[in-house]
């Protein structure tokens, strides 16, 4: 498991092949099979990157437990082709059933960033400290303030799948199973390891990255020296 941000981290929950898979599935062309990764089939997988051959990469996959904000998962849920929740298969924990307790993400006071000068999205450096230290606080009050409300609303009888209304629900941690051929991995990637992706979705693509490494080496330095 690798942590993200406060709270939140990434753990690969699956993995269905290996750099010897995308090997394999084109050389059955010629109905050729390696057993094990040669130099060879080092330079046949640099061969099919650099010509755009990618469905060998999709006879791999990948599945992905991730616990983040929800403001992260909003725009992870984008990802629709070649991941499987085109077929329906996103899952996430459900507030509607009170599933797990309440989490939030919080910047700590030096974690604040600025609005940047030449452009409408993204951020520039921190804020100042002062600045810094004044914004985790009304955060925490916020959602002490927010949960108080919801708790209430819990206890008048309301039901869980409305009450949530009071959650302030950007920066609440949600849990969900994403899993997605190697090809769709690797094209999250190449947007939100990005310097224009949202800060907290690169952490969150930097541990998967790591994954991506660690399971297919060659596959994923091809892939970066093609970038
Ligand atoms: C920095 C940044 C800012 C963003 N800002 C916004 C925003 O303000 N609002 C917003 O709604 N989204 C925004 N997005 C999300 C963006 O629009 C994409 O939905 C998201 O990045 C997923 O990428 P994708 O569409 O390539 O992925 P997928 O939908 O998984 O598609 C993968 C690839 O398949 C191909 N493809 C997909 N559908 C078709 C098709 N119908 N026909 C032919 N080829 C297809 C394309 O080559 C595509 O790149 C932003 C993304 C980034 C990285």
């Amino acid at each position: 498991m690798i942590q993200v941000l406060d709270r939140g981290y990434v753990r690969l929950e699956n993995k269905m092949g290996s750099d010897l898979t995308i090997v394999n599935s084109a050389r059955v062309s010629y109905d050729k099979k390696s057993e094990e990764l040669t130099e060879k089939d080092k330079g046949l997988i640099r061969f099919l990157i650099r010509e755009g051959h990618t469905s060998p990469l999709r006879h791999a996959m990948m599945t992905f437990e991730i616990y983040a904000p929800l403001m992260v998962a909003r725009q992870w849920w984008k990802y629709v082709v070649g991941s499987d929740h085109t077929m329906d298969s996103w899952n996430e924990s459900s507030r509607r059933y009170l599933s797990e307790d309440e989490h939030f993400y919080i910047p700590g006071s030096h974690e604040w960033r600025g609005k940047p000068a030449n452009s409408k999205q993204g951020s520039a450096g921190p804020v100042d400290t002062i600045l810094g230290i004044s914004l985790t606080d009304n955060l925490l009050r916020h959602i002490d303030s927010s949960m108080e409300l919801y708790r209430m609303a819990l206890e008048d009888g309301v039901a869980p799948e409305q009450a949530r209304l009071f959650l302030p629900a950007y920066g609440m941690y949600v849990r969900w199973y994403w899993t997605a051929s190697l090809q769709a991995v690797l094209h999250f990637l190449d947007q939100r390891l990005e310097h224009d992706a949202q800060k907290e979705i690169q952490l969150y693509a930097e541990a998967v990255e790591q994954y991506v490494t660690r399971e297919f080496p060659e596959v994923y330095q091809a892939w970066r020296d093609q970038r």
